[in-house]
């Protein structure tokens, strides 16, 4: 009687340090229709990444070329580096009927939603700004130097948070977690979504 095929464009941003990784990769095991776009980025792999898994590690003249092919929903420059979320695979996941996750920075996500006026946007918050410094060092990957240009665009993107649907913070993991699938529950159920046939 009702039919919804379309999956959801689900859109998580959040300061460097909030722990949206850990959200996303939590989410992720525990629901088998959430697929994860893997970004592209000029930025060099950390210790334990994998090409094709954590990211497409691409050098800058390939990364301007898919720009140029049009081949990016979005793209941005993030503390010298180039990051942007390939086309191909989000549009087809969609379709299929996978909600789609991508967790990208504020500048990409507003991007994307002036394509995708339909996505869910979800802003995720650290619990205050001391564990955002900690968990940026505790990473332990990242020079003095990076984590203070991360800290001082942390700041920037706080401020940017009324731009998104929903407010998540991070506090506990499984919470978090816990609220994100309540935000998709309700949002499938949104009549704008579903079609009903009365025959
Ligand atoms: P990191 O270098 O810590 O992996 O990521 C830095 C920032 O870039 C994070 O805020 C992350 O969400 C964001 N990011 C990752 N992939 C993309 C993308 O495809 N597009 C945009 N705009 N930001 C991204």
């Amino acid at each position: 009687m009702i039919t919804n095929d379309k999956g959801l464009l689900l859109v998580i941003s959040g300061p460097s340090g909030t722990g949206k990784g850990t959200v996303c990769k939590r989410l992720l095991e525990k629901n088998e229709n959430i697929f994860l776009s893997v970004s592209a980025t000029t930025r060099k792999p950390r210790e334990g990444e994998i090409d094709g898994v954590s990211y497409h590690f691409y050098d800058e003249d390939k990364f301007k070329n898919l720009i140029a092919k049009n081949q990016f929903i979005e793209w941005a420059a993030f503390c010298d580096n180039y990051y942007g979320t390939p086309k191909a695979p989000v549009e087809e996941n969609i379709n299929k009927g996978k909600d789609v996750l991508l967790e990208i920075e504020i500048e990409g996500a507003m991007k994307v939603r002036s394509k995708y006026p339909e996505g869910v946007y979800i802003f995720l918050f650290p619990p205050n700004i001391e564990t955002l410094a900690d968990r940026l060092r505790g990473r332990g990957t990242e020079t003095e130097d990076v984590i203070a240009k991360r800290l001082e665009r942390a700041k920037q993107e706080l401020e940017m948070c009324t731009k998104y649907n929903y407010y998540v913070v991070n506090d506990d993991l499984e919470k978090a977690v816990q609220e994100i699938e309540a935000i998709i529950v309700a949002e499938k159920a949104r009549k704008e979504r579903n079609k009903v046939n009365f025959n």
